[in-house]
Protein backbone atom coordinates (compact mmCIF):
# COMPACT_ATOMS: atom_id res chain seq x y z
CA UNK A 1 0.00 0.00 0.00
CA UNK A 2 1.18 3.34 -0.63
CA UNK A 3 0.66 4.84 3.32
CA UNK A 4 3.67 5.37 4.86
CA UNK A 5 3.17 8.70 6.90
CA UNK A 6 1.92 7.51 10.83
CA UNK A 7 -1.53 6.75 11.60
CA UNK A 8 -3.61 9.21 13.18
CA UNK A 9 -5.41 7.63 15.78
CA UNK A 10 -8.99 8.33 15.83
CA UNK A 11 -10.57 9.43 19.67
CA UNK A 12 -12.13 6.77 21.17
CA UNK A 13 -14.55 6.80 24.07
CA UNK A 14 -14.41 5.06 27.20
CA UNK A 15 -16.92 2.73 28.32
CA UNK A 16 -20.24 4.48 30.63
CA UNK A 17 -20.31 2.19 33.71
CA UNK A 18 -23.79 2.25 34.09
CA UNK A 19 -24.54 1.57 30.66
CA UNK A 20 -22.79 -1.64 31.08
CA UNK A 21 -23.40 -2.92 34.26
CA UNK A 22 -25.74 -5.49 32.57
CA UNK A 23 -22.07 -6.81 30.11
CA UNK A 24 -20.54 -6.95 33.80
CA UNK A 25 -23.59 -9.04 35.30
CA UNK A 26 -23.09 -11.39 32.85
CA UNK A 27 -19.49 -11.41 33.59
CA UNK A 28 -20.12 -12.13 37.61
CA UNK A 29 -23.43 -14.55 36.78
CA UNK A 30 -21.26 -17.84 36.70
CA UNK A 31 -19.46 -17.11 40.23
CA UNK A 32 -22.95 -18.46 41.42
CA UNK A 33 -21.72 -21.62 40.32
CA UNK A 34 -19.69 -22.12 43.88
CA UNK A 35 -23.00 -21.99 45.58
CA UNK A 36 -25.62 -23.51 42.79
CA UNK A 37 -23.09 -26.39 42.40
CA UNK A 38 -23.39 -28.15 38.89
CA UNK A 39 -24.99 -31.70 37.62
CA UNK A 40 -23.05 -33.14 34.60
CA UNK A 41 -26.13 -31.84 32.47
CA UNK A 42 -25.25 -28.12 33.51
CA UNK A 43 -21.73 -28.79 32.15
CA UNK A 44 -22.52 -31.13 29.14
CA UNK A 45 -25.45 -27.52 28.34
CA UNK A 46 -22.43 -25.65 28.63
CA UNK A 47 -19.99 -27.08 26.16
CA UNK A 48 -22.95 -28.11 23.42
CA UNK A 49 -24.21 -24.54 24.08
CA UNK A 50 -20.73 -23.13 23.30
CA UNK A 51 -20.21 -24.71 20.36
CA UNK A 52 -23.29 -24.49 18.94
CA UNK A 53 -23.80 -21.02 18.79
CA UNK A 54 -19.89 -20.38 17.89
CA UNK A 55 -21.69 -22.04 14.92
CA UNK A 56 -23.81 -19.42 14.77
CA UNK A 57 -21.89 -16.85 14.96
CA UNK A 58 -19.16 -17.90 12.37
CA UNK A 59 -21.53 -19.59 9.98
CA UNK A 60 -24.42 -16.88 10.86
CA UNK A 61 -23.08 -13.50 11.61
CA UNK A 62 -19.78 -13.89 9.91
CA UNK A 63 -20.13 -16.12 7.02
CA UNK A 64 -23.49 -15.10 6.09
CA UNK A 65 -24.37 -11.77 7.60
CA UNK A 66 -21.54 -10.02 6.79
CA UNK A 67 -19.53 -11.64 3.87
CA UNK A 68 -22.56 -13.26 2.14
CA UNK A 69 -21.15 -16.64 1.48
CA UNK A 70 -23.89 -18.90 0.54
CA UNK A 71 -27.62 -18.70 -0.04
CA UNK A 72 -30.40 -19.51 2.06
CA UNK A 73 -34.39 -18.86 2.13
CA UNK A 74 -35.68 -15.88 3.66
CA UNK A 75 -37.44 -18.06 6.56
CA UNK A 76 -34.02 -20.16 7.34
CA UNK A 77 -32.10 -16.87 7.06
CA UNK A 78 -34.41 -15.72 9.77
CA UNK A 79 -33.69 -18.89 12.00
CA UNK A 80 -30.08 -18.29 11.53
CA UNK A 81 -30.11 -14.83 12.92
CA UNK A 82 -32.31 -15.45 15.79
CA UNK A 83 -29.56 -18.87 16.66
CA UNK A 84 -26.69 -16.42 15.97
CA UNK A 85 -28.28 -13.78 18.53
CA UNK A 86 -28.95 -16.26 21.24
CA UNK A 87 -25.07 -15.89 21.68
CA UNK A 88 -25.64 -12.29 23.71
CA UNK A 89 -23.32 -10.16 20.73
CA UNK A 90 -26.21 -7.82 19.73
CA UNK A 91 -27.98 -7.69 16.24
CA UNK A 92 -27.06 -9.48 13.41
CA UNK A 93 -27.30 -6.27 10.95
CA UNK A 94 -25.32 -4.34 14.01
CA UNK A 95 -22.59 -7.26 14.11
CA UNK A 96 -22.49 -7.94 10.55
CA UNK A 97 -22.24 -3.96 9.73
CA UNK A 98 -19.75 -3.35 12.07
CA UNK A 99 -17.31 -5.79 10.75
CA UNK A 100 -18.01 -5.05 7.32
CA UNK A 101 -15.87 -1.81 8.63
CA UNK A 102 -13.02 -4.00 10.07
CA UNK A 103 -12.67 -5.47 6.84
CA UNK A 104 -12.88 -2.39 4.90
CA UNK A 105 -10.52 -0.47 6.96
CA UNK A 106 -8.66 -3.82 8.71
CA UNK A 107 -5.56 -2.69 10.95
CA UNK A 108 -6.09 1.38 9.81
CA UNK A 109 -7.28 4.19 12.75
CA UNK A 110 -11.05 3.38 11.17
CA UNK A 111 -10.78 -0.45 12.08
CA UNK A 112 -13.24 -0.75 14.86
CA UNK A 113 -10.95 -2.96 16.70
CA UNK A 114 -7.42 -3.25 15.63
CA UNK A 115 -5.06 -4.41 17.91
CA UNK A 116 -2.13 -2.74 15.70
CA UNK A 117 -3.40 1.03 16.16
CA UNK A 118 -5.51 1.08 19.97
CA UNK A 119 -4.00 -2.28 21.87
CA UNK A 120 -4.84 -5.52 22.76
CA UNK A 121 -7.63 -4.95 25.15
CA UNK A 122 -9.10 -2.26 23.17
CA UNK A 123 -9.79 -4.90 20.30
CA UNK A 124 -10.72 -7.30 22.58
CA UNK A 125 -13.17 -5.65 25.07
CA UNK A 126 -13.00 -1.62 24.65
CA UNK A 127 -14.50 -1.04 21.38
CA UNK A 128 -17.69 -3.68 22.77
CA UNK A 129 -18.10 -1.47 25.83
CA UNK A 130 -17.53 1.81 24.46
CA UNK A 131 -19.96 4.26 23.21
CA UNK A 132 -18.43 4.22 19.35
CA UNK A 133 -20.07 1.05 17.99
CA UNK A 134 -23.44 0.90 19.72
CA UNK A 135 -25.08 1.94 16.52
CA UNK A 136 -26.23 0.00 13.71
CA UNK A 137 -24.77 1.28 10.27
CA UNK A 138 -27.57 0.60 8.69
CA UNK A 139 -25.86 2.30 4.97
CA UNK A 140 -23.34 -0.90 5.67
CA UNK A 141 -25.97 -3.31 5.66
CA UNK A 142 -28.73 -2.29 2.86
CA UNK A 143 -28.71 -5.67 1.53
CA UNK A 144 -29.97 -7.37 4.91
CA UNK A 145 -32.13 -4.41 6.65
CA UNK A 146 -34.63 -4.72 3.70
CA UNK A 147 -36.43 -7.78 5.40
CA UNK A 148 -38.54 -5.93 8.05
CA UNK A 149 -37.89 -9.42 10.41
CA UNK A 150 -34.90 -8.78 10.47
CA UNK A 151 -34.97 -5.24 11.60
CA UNK A 152 -37.01 -6.29 13.98
CA UNK A 153 -34.50 -9.11 15.73
CA UNK A 154 -31.91 -6.45 15.17
CA UNK A 155 -33.90 -3.90 17.55
CA UNK A 156 -35.11 -6.85 20.06
CA UNK A 157 -31.41 -8.67 20.32
CA UNK A 158 -32.20 -9.70 23.63
CA UNK A 159 -35.26 -11.73 22.65
CA UNK A 160 -33.24 -14.58 21.58
CA UNK A 161 -31.23 -15.05 24.44
CA UNK A 162 -33.92 -14.74 26.91
CA UNK A 163 -35.68 -17.60 25.10
CA UNK A 164 -32.50 -19.62 25.37
CA UNK A 165 -31.83 -18.56 28.81
CA UNK A 166 -35.68 -20.01 29.67
CA UNK A 167 -35.17 -22.83 27.67
CA UNK A 168 -32.32 -24.07 29.70
CA UNK A 169 -33.62 -22.84 33.59
CA UNK A 170 -36.96 -25.04 32.67
CA UNK A 171 -35.15 -27.89 30.84
CA UNK A 172 -32.04 -28.30 32.83
CA UNK A 173 -34.54 -28.32 36.01
CA UNK A 174 -36.63 -30.99 35.09
CA UNK A 175 -33.54 -33.20 33.92
CA UNK A 176 -31.70 -32.80 37.42
CA UNK A 177 -34.99 -32.79 39.62
CA UNK A 178 -35.98 -36.09 37.77
CA UNK A 179 -31.72 -37.10 38.04
CA UNK A 180 -31.80 -36.29 41.74
CA UNK A 181 -35.31 -38.21 42.43
CA UNK A 182 -37.28 -35.50 43.59
CA UNK A 183 -41.24 -35.34 42.90
CA UNK A 184 -41.21 -32.78 40.01
CA UNK A 185 -43.29 -29.64 40.95
CA UNK A 186 -42.89 -26.25 39.36
CA UNK A 187 -40.51 -25.78 42.52
CA UNK A 188 -38.45 -28.24 42.13
CA UNK A 189 -37.72 -27.79 38.32
CA UNK A 190 -36.96 -23.91 39.44
CA UNK A 191 -34.47 -25.20 42.03
CA UNK A 192 -33.15 -27.65 40.05
CA UNK A 193 -33.13 -24.87 37.13
CA UNK A 194 -30.78 -22.85 38.92
CA UNK A 195 -27.55 -24.65 38.59
CA UNK A 196 -28.53 -24.98 34.83
CA UNK A 197 -29.00 -21.48 34.41
CA UNK A 198 -25.30 -20.24 35.69
CA UNK A 199 -23.32 -23.28 33.73
CA UNK A 200 -25.53 -24.15 31.19
CA UNK A 201 -25.83 -20.39 29.77
CA UNK A 202 -24.25 -17.84 32.03
CA UNK A 203 -20.54 -19.54 31.82
CA UNK A 204 -21.24 -21.02 28.33
CA UNK A 205 -22.17 -17.58 27.58
CA UNK A 206 -19.11 -15.42 28.44
CA UNK A 207 -16.80 -17.93 27.49
CA UNK A 208 -18.38 -17.77 23.67
CA UNK A 209 -18.20 -14.20 24.08
CA UNK A 210 -14.64 -14.07 24.67
CA UNK A 211 -14.28 -16.75 21.98
CA UNK A 212 -15.25 -14.90 19.96
CA UNK A 213 -13.90 -11.93 20.84
CA UNK A 214 -10.20 -13.60 20.61
CA UNK A 215 -11.02 -13.41 16.63
CA UNK A 216 -10.72 -9.66 17.16
CA UNK A 217 -7.57 -9.68 19.18
CA UNK A 218 -5.13 -13.02 19.09
CA UNK A 219 -6.17 -13.64 15.53
CA UNK A 220 -4.21 -10.52 14.52
CA UNK A 221 -1.37 -11.15 17.10
CA UNK A 222 -0.11 -14.96 17.04
CA UNK A 223 0.01 -17.50 14.03
CA UNK A 224 1.28 -17.17 10.68
CA UNK A 225 0.53 -15.47 7.83
CA UNK A 226 0.57 -17.45 4.03
CA UNK A 227 -1.02 -14.10 2.32
CA UNK A 228 -0.25 -10.66 2.05
CA UNK A 229 -3.37 -9.11 3.10
CA UNK A 230 -2.37 -5.49 4.07
CA UNK A 231 -2.78 -6.39 7.73
CA UNK A 232 -1.89 -8.32 10.57
CA UNK A 233 -4.14 -11.25 10.56
CA UNK A 234 -2.69 -14.42 11.15
CA UNK A 235 -4.03 -18.45 10.45
CA UNK A 236 -3.93 -20.23 13.91
CA UNK A 237 -4.79 -23.66 14.18
CA UNK A 238 -5.17 -23.81 18.05
CA UNK A 239 -7.75 -20.56 17.54
CA UNK A 240 -9.43 -22.49 14.73
CA UNK A 241 -10.46 -25.31 16.73
CA UNK A 242 -11.42 -23.03 19.61
CA UNK A 243 -13.76 -21.04 17.18
CA UNK A 244 -14.69 -23.88 14.85
CA UNK A 245 -12.86 -22.12 11.87
CA UNK A 246 -11.98 -18.36 12.35
CA UNK A 247 -8.52 -19.20 13.17
CA UNK A 248 -7.85 -19.44 9.45
CA UNK A 249 -8.32 -15.73 9.74
CA UNK A 250 -5.33 -14.87 7.24
CA UNK A 251 -6.84 -16.91 4.39
CA UNK A 252 -10.32 -14.76 5.25
CA UNK A 253 -8.68 -11.51 5.30
CA UNK A 254 -7.13 -12.31 1.88
CA UNK A 255 -10.04 -13.91 0.48
CA UNK A 256 -13.69 -12.73 2.39
CA UNK A 257 -15.83 -14.67 -0.54
CA UNK A 258 -15.48 -17.65 0.70
CA UNK A 259 -17.62 -19.89 2.47
CA UNK A 260 -14.90 -21.79 3.39
CA UNK A 261 -12.40 -20.07 5.69
CA UNK A 262 -9.68 -22.95 5.80
CA UNK A 263 -8.33 -23.35 2.03
CA UNK A 264 -6.57 -26.77 2.51
CA UNK A 265 -7.92 -30.29 4.03
CA UNK A 266 -5.81 -30.34 7.18
CA UNK A 267 -6.76 -26.53 8.02
CA UNK A 268 -9.98 -27.59 10.14
CA UNK A 269 -13.12 -25.65 10.12
CA UNK A 270 -15.69 -27.19 11.40
CA UNK A 271 -18.06 -24.35 10.62
CA UNK A 272 -17.05 -24.97 6.76
CA UNK A 273 -18.46 -29.00 7.67
CA UNK A 274 -21.45 -27.76 9.33
CA UNK A 275 -22.59 -25.51 5.85
CA UNK A 276 -21.76 -28.55 3.74
CA UNK A 277 -24.24 -30.61 6.17
CA UNK A 278 -26.76 -27.70 5.76
CA UNK A 279 -26.19 -27.91 2.38
CA UNK A 280 -26.63 -31.43 1.57
CA UNK A 281 -30.07 -31.07 3.59
CA UNK A 282 -31.04 -28.58 1.18
CA UNK A 283 -31.52 -25.83 3.66
CA UNK A 284 -28.38 -23.87 2.34
CA UNK A 285 -26.83 -23.76 -0.96
CA UNK A 286 -24.80 -21.72 -3.75
CA UNK A 287 -21.64 -21.68 -0.44
CA UNK A 288 -18.72 -19.95 -2.43
CA UNK A 289 -15.54 -22.34 -3.46
CA UNK A 290 -11.77 -20.58 -3.00
CA UNK A 291 -11.06 -20.31 -6.64
CA UNK A 292 -7.35 -21.65 -7.29
CA UNK A 293 -5.61 -18.73 -8.47
CA UNK A 294 -6.45 -17.14 -5.00
CA UNK A 295 -5.51 -20.36 -3.08
CA UNK A 296 -2.18 -20.71 -5.18
CA UNK A 297 -1.21 -16.60 -5.37
CA UNK A 298 0.04 -15.04 -2.04
CA UNK A 299 -0.37 -11.45 -3.36
CA UNK A 300 -3.61 -9.62 -4.35
CA UNK A 301 -1.34 -8.90 -8.29
CA UNK A 302 0.22 -12.54 -8.17
CA UNK A 303 -3.69 -13.84 -8.01
CA UNK A 304 -4.39 -11.33 -11.21
CA UNK A 305 -2.11 -13.08 -12.82
CA UNK A 306 -2.71 -16.57 -11.85
CA UNK A 307 -6.38 -16.49 -12.72
CA UNK A 308 -5.90 -15.26 -16.37
CA UNK A 309 -2.93 -18.35 -16.63
CA UNK A 310 -5.61 -20.65 -14.99
CA UNK A 311 -8.54 -19.40 -17.28
CA UNK A 312 -6.20 -20.36 -20.71
CA UNK A 313 -5.18 -23.22 -19.53
CA UNK A 314 -9.01 -24.14 -18.48
CA UNK A 315 -9.59 -22.94 -22.35
CA UNK A 316 -6.95 -25.35 -23.71
ZN1 LIG B 1 -14.87 -11.34 8.03
ZN1 LIG C 1 -9.86 -9.58 11.27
Amino acid sequence: MEESKPFEKEKRGKAVFKEEIGFLLVHLAPLLAFWTGATWFDWTLCISLYFIRMFFVTGGYHRYFSHSTYKTSRFFQFLIAFAAETSLQKGVLHWAANHRVHHRHSDTPKDPHSKKIYGFWYSHIGWIVGPDYKETKFNLIKDFAKFPELLWLNKHHLVPPTVLMLAVFFVGGYVNASSAGVEITLMTIMSHGLSSLIVGFFLSTVILLHGTFSINSLMHMFGKKRYESNDESKNNLILALITLGEGWHNNHHYYQSTARQGFYWWEIDITYYGLKILSWLGLIWDLKPVPRHIKDSRTKEEAKKLKLEYAKEDKA
